[in-house]
């Protein structure tokens, strides 16, 4: 038998007993939660540090600052949220009033990947929760400070019938995903989230999917310079590159790529100092086989800044490569890591032109102050999401949906759409029994004059 039927039958039972539906018990929960990080921020700093040397202040912005401003909001909006949405109702149904009702799926399944182990972790149960639903958490397996202390965080704060956290690898999801969910929620590679969708299938689960791809940093000729060099930098480094909305490459105007790269090096050094890889604040690559992959991508390359590494301490230094091309091994694949290829056009038609032709990324961010060829881009570029002159923020705005388009993914999520996602939609029609138009009904008279 499925080691994992017991626990997945008893969520459906406490999910049956209607104890997640009320307002008050969703509150109370989101508050647990907001309570439970409070209570272990001291080992979430250490765990963090012990997977990815991840320092206080990086885990504090890009994992728990970020958890605590979404348990925030929602539990703010979330009467709202619950509440019926009224639609118009054609003149044709007079006598009728129409409304749209969120109801909760029922047991629902998390998929969280290692880069930002507790944050990929937690967001989708906060809106998992809010919508009323239970969950089960499977954290990554390569990150297992996170994943154990998640377990023992959410196994001593909720009934594991309500919220579970089950640890293991690659076997250990493929069991859980033979039983059936009413929802999973999957953070991850293009090539799993693919393997996760066809397991769905089986059981005709919907899915949300996120997933990666390549990014592109484009840095168009007016653009701010120094400051575009000073964000592309911060995005692409923070957590050593391993970050989903990481600028992947950069793709520069050739009339000042030499400038934003002599910035760029600037900027790394006054971020991380001489030696990164000795840098307590400077994250390190999650194991020995992405250490070796990234590695590999370095062969051969052009190195312009950087390039030293530390196999025993899987670090390797912010590195800029020159004079790229989509022909190198390290334009076929996200990088996931912190090489940055930089690669140049000579007008931004030819620009948009190459990226079309490319799989729609995640992210894309675009360096420039013409609004014109903002509007350009924007407007004919498909990618997730991104930002006008900034890397990664709009992943940090509750108001702005967050998901991928294509391989980079598909659904969204973050404030209210965290609750839409793991909602069903229920229109209803509510009918008038004081009066009866007989058109629709055979021998009516409309029915009769068609004919
Ligand atoms: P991964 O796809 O290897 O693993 C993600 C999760 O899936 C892990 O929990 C893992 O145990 C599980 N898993 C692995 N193989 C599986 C299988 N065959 N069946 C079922 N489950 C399986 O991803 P990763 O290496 O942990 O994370 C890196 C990837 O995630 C990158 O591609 C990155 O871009 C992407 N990512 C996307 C986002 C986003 O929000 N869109 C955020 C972070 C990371």
């Amino acid at each position: 038998m499925n080691p994992f039927h017991t626990l997945v039958n008893n969520q459906r039972t406490f999910f049956k007993s209607e104890q997640t539906l009320p307002y008050a018990f969703r509150k109370e929960q989101l508050k647990k939660l907001r309570d439970m990080l409070k209570t272990y921020e001291k080992d979430i700093y250490q765990a963090l540090n012990d997977d990815l040397n991840k320092s206080k202040n990086e885990t504090l912005t890009t994992e728990l600052g970020f958890l605590y401003s979404e348990i925030d909001v929602t539990i703010k909006h979330l009467k709202e949220w619950m509440k019926a949405e009224k639609v118009d109702t054609p003149i044709t149904h007079k006598g009728s009033k129409s409304f749209v009702l969120a109801e909760p799926y029922g047991v629902t399944i998390t998929i969280a990947p290692w880069n930002y182990p507790l944050q990929l972790a937690i967001a989708p149960v906060i809106g998992a929760l809010a919508a009323g639903n239970t969950v089960i958490i499977k954290p990554s397996e390569f990150t297992m400070a996170t994943s154990s202390l998640l377990a023992h965080m959410i196994g001593s704060t909720f009934d594991a019938n309500y919220v579970a956290v089950v640890e293991g690898a690659e076997e250990t999801s493929q069991q859980l995903l033979e039983l059936k969910f009413d929802y999973i929620f999957f953070t991850g590679s293009t090539n799993v989230g693919k393997i996760i969708m066809k397991q769905a299938s089986e059981h005709l689960t919907p899915v949300t999917l996120e997933l990666g791809g390549k990014s592109p940093a484009i840095v168009d000729k007016d653009a701010n310079i120094d400051l575009a060099a000073k964000r592309i930098v911060w995005g692409k480094f923070t957590n050593a590159g391993q970050t989903c909305v990481a600028p992947d490459f950069l793709f520069v105007h050739e009339k000042v790529k030499q400038k934003v790269i002599k910035a760029m090096k600037k900027h790394i050094k006054s971020f991380y100092g001489k030696d990164p890889v000795q840098n307590k604040n400077y994250g390190r690559i999650v194991n020995t086989d992405h250490f070796d992959r990234l590695k590999y991508l370095l062969a051969e390359s052009n190195i312009v800044y950087g390039g030293g590494m530390n196999r025993e301490l899987c670090s390797i230094e912010p590195t800029i490569i020159d004079d790229a091309t989509f022909e190198d091994p390290i334009m076929e694949e996200e990088i996931f890591g912190p090489l940055l290829p930089v690669l140049t056009f000579q007008n931004l038609e030819e620009a948009i032109a190459v990226l079309k032709g490319k799989e729609k990324p995640l992210s894309l961010y675009f360096f420039g102050e013409n609004a014109e060829s903002q509007q350009k881009v924007l407007g004919r570029l498909s990618f997730g999401g991104g930002c006008i002159n900034d890397t990664l923020y709009h992943l940090a705005n509750p108001n702005l949906p967050f998901g991928g388009v294509g391989t980079s993914g598909m659904g969204s999520y973050h404030g209210k759409d965290s609750f839409d996602t793991f909602s069903h939609k229920k229109s209803i029609l509510k009918q008038t029994t004081k009066f009866d138009i007989p058109l629709r009904y055979p021998g009516g008279k409309i029915a009769h004059n068609i004919t």
